[in-house]
């Protein structure tokens, strides 16, 4: 055993106990109780701190897998809607079920599976309402460097990048459309106006600790700011 420890999980709502066999936390560090992973802990973890009083709120989350975390946010929140994950690319046709704006948007390691970037959190920004906020995590694999986009796609075919140059057809099976680093945080601006920022947490007490556990929380600014 790696680490093993009594604590309290915020997706379960349990005292509990953590335990990870092997060295990588953010596949191996479970709650006993609900088997979540430390991303979907510091997720909970930075919703309650940056929106304390959510239970008041409304949620939307794009691509629920039906896991502990999104069962907590549908029985917690004042009204909680979701789309299910299907393991396929998400790309902007995937954002366009709501019609209505939210308090709280939710995605959970998604964004790293979507061609265009731009149309998405301009979507998203467009469905929150004043003052809301998308709170989201993704691996920021790349970290002070910039964001690379692996899988493209040209007049409707698809390139992916070999290391050296992107090429024509199938892309590997786990490479993802985009490895982002910190400047998601300009981006995400610079394309919906929505300013992010990214909470890096380590608290066992929790279970949160873990590599790439970031949470991001971009939020709209209230409407007297607009
Ligand atoms: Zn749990």
């Amino acid at each position: 055993m790696f680490l093993k420890n009594f604590g309290y999980c915020p997706c379960c709502g349990q005292e509990t106990q953590f335990e990870s066999e092997g060295e990588w936390l953010r596949d191996d560090y479970k709650c006993m109780k609900c088997g979540s992973l430390p991303r979907e802990r510091a997720l909970l973890m930075a919703l309650e701190k940056t929106v304390p009083d959510w239970h008041e709120k409304t949620v939307f989350e794009y691509g629920s897998v039906n896991r502990e975390v999104s069962r907590r946010l549908a029985q917690q929140s004042r009204e909680y809607g979701s789309t299910a994950y299907d393991g396929a690319i998400w790309d902007i046709d995937r954002f366009q079920d709501a019609k209505k704006q939210y308090d709280i948007i939710i995605t959970q390691e998604i964004l790293n599976q979507i061609y265009d970037y731009e149309q998405v959190f301009q979507q998203i920004a467009g469905q929150l309402k004043p003052g809301g906020a998308h709170i989201f995590t993704l691996p920021l694999v790349r970290k002070n460097h910039k964001s690379h986009n692996s899988i493209k796609r040209m007049n409707g075919e698809i390139f992916y990048w070999t290391g050296d140059e992107y090429m024509k057809g199938e892309p590997p099976l786990d490479m993802r459309a985009w490895e982002w680093g910190y400047d998601i945080v300009d981006r995400i601006f610079r394309t919906s106006g929505l300013f992010t920022k990214i909470l890096t947490l380590d608290n066992l007490e929790f279970g949160v600790r873990a590599e790439y556990i970031d949470v991001m929380i971009s939020m709209k600014p209230s409407e007297k700011l607009q």
